[in-house]
């Protein structure tokens, strides 16, 4: 018997604040944590695996997701579409898996609207300039994407308050150590346990 459902862990950050690094070294450093395949519309980068970083669909395909309501929230983020799959986290919530969700502002908000038990954290960089250096460091972005990022960056984290948590990461170790922190704070919290198992320790 499960103790509780699965909890769901909104991260999101601007591009170039480490996020996806994070989310790939906490989901392999605890248990019962997996992290969403999300459906998008962008080409695959180099070195990246359909149904392990994404499900890279046709515009055509995800525009029948979007209308069988496939998605428990989607949004368009650099002119393509991504989305999360319904199915996908209903069945980890009722198994008892708990989910990062990799995903941009706008679904945070999404997420927000329908599910009061989920939490919200923020991935911010510690200074904009630091932020810029890292994007320029990645040498894959060019100029026009740089100034367009650095934009979207100022918009994302004027949503700051949307988020329960706010994660700096300067350091990635502390970075890690406090996102973890998180998912082990809050899977303690009593409102999401099961009561049947503490009657059942009371027999
Ligand atoms: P990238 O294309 O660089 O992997 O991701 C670009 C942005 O899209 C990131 O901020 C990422 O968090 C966001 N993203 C990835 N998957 C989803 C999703 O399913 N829904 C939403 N709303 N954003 C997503």
């Amino acid at each position: 018997m499960t103790r509780r459902d699965g909890i769901l862990f909104v991260v999101s950050a601007p591009s170039g604040a480490g996020k996806t690094t994070l989310c790939t070294a906490i989901t392999d450093s605890l248990e019962n944590l997996t992290h969403s395949i999300s459906s998008t519309t962008r080409k695959p980068r180099p070195g990246e695996v359909d149904g392990r970083d994404y499900y890279f669909v046709s515009e055509e395909r995800f525009r029948e997701m979007k209308l069988a309501g496939d998605f428990a929230e989607h949004a368009v983020v650099h002119s393509n579409h991504y989305g999360t799959s319904k199915r996908v986290l209903l069945d980890m919530i009722k198994e008892g898996v708990d989910v990062i969700l990799d995903i941009d502002t706008q679904g945070a908000r999404q997420i927000k609207d329908h599910c009061n038990t989920a939490v919200f954290i923020f991935i911010m960089p510690p200074s904009m300039a630091i932020l810029e250096e890292r994007l320029r460091n990645r040498r894959s972005d060019r100029e026009d994407d740089i100034r367009k990022r650095m934009q979207r960056a100022v918009d994302e984290i004027r949503d700051f308050g949307l988020y329960d948590y706010i994660v700096v990461n300067r350091d990635f170790e502390r970075a890690l150590s406090e996102l973890r922190s998180i998912v082990v704070a809050e899977r303690c919290r009593t409102k999401l346990m099961k009561v049947n198992w503490i009657e059942e320790l009371l027999k």
